[in-house]
């Protein structure tokens, strides 16, 4: 059942558990993450990046996917179509190709610009019946091979974000992207607690969620984290099953050549992971 993700991430926050954000790739990463939150009665949210989109031949074309396979497979659980890090135009778009959700990062933007940014598209989006996500300060990873410190984000410009109108809003707190370096110093939870006071009870997002220990993921939920990103994990999942299947030579054993044989354990393991992540994230039975 397609819906936006506003009442999902309320009710997850008065709970007390978190709605994890699988990011999808293709058809079968689309099919594990449904699956999975439908055996396990979680609501969920489907991530799309930019660049994940136009892998997938554009946005049209992903929610014409979503929306009919969450009909064939008879999912009953709610799920959200929503944007990662959408750029000012990716959200039009994605408003216009029938996500039910969007994430609007403005980080790299000074305030007074993600603001003004921001609030034309909390309209837009609300107008369409669409959840929107926005960011303050930016989440630290990867980029050109240098692994960027998270940015810690300031609760005063949280709150001036929060105010506008936005459904849910994520604030760095030293969470990063892809997979956390050997000496990262771990969640900031005394800026976590300031966010959490300065923005009124808004459900709050936790980007990069791939390597953080169980523990803080806990910590981080109950000082109100209702969303959780989880992408890297799936993907390693996937790489590592797949490569498992290669190296013992499966795809040489009779039709092992077969695709739907040979994306098989990668799609297993997809499962695995999402499942091992609904269950941390408390959200199984939730639906
Ligand atoms: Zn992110």
């Amino acid at each position: 059942m397609l819906v936006n993700a506003a009442e999902m991430l309320k009710k997850a926050r008065d709970g007390k558990y978190a709605v994890g954000q699988f990011n999808i790739n293709n058809l079968e990463w689309t099919k594990a993450v449904l699956s999975t939150a439908e055996e396990l009665k979680s609501p969920v949210i489907l991530g799309v990046s930019e660049g994940a989109g136009k892998y997938m031949a554009g946005y049209t074309t992903v929610a014409a996917m979503v929306k009919a396979m969450d009909a064939s497979l008879g999912i009953t659980v709610p799920v959200a179509l929503h944007l990662d890090h959408g750029s000012y135009d990716g959200c039009k778009k994605c408003i216009e190709a029938g996500f039910t959700s969007i994430m609007f990062d403005g980080s790299h933007f000074e305030i007074s610009e993600n603001v003004a940014k921001t609030t034309e598209l909390v309209a837009l989006a609300h107008a369409a019946k669409l959840s929107i996500e926005a960011e303050v300060g930016s989440i630290g990873g990867e980029e050109d091979g240098v692994i960027g410190e998270g940015e810690v984000a300031s609760p005063e410009e949280c709150k001036k974000i929060a105010s506008l109108g936005i459904d849910f809003l994520a604030a760095g707190i030293g969470n990063i992207h892809g997979i956390y370096p050997p000496n990262w110093k771990g969640l900031n939870f005394d800026a976590l607690g300031k966010i959490h006071d300065a923005t009124d009870g808004i459900p709050l997002v936790l980007h990069g969620g791939t390597g953080i220990p169980s523990d803080m993921i806990k910590k981080a939920i109950s000082l109100g984290v209702s969303k959780i990103n989880v992408n890297t994990e799936c993907q390693l999942a996937f790489a590592a099953a797949t490569r498992g299947y290669i190296e013992a030579g499966k795809d040489k054993e009779s039709k092992g050549f077969d695709p739907r044989k040979l994306l098989a354990p990668g799609t297993d393991a997809i499962k695995a992971t999402v499942k091992e992540k609904i269950d941390l994230f408390g959200s199984a039975g939730k639906a």
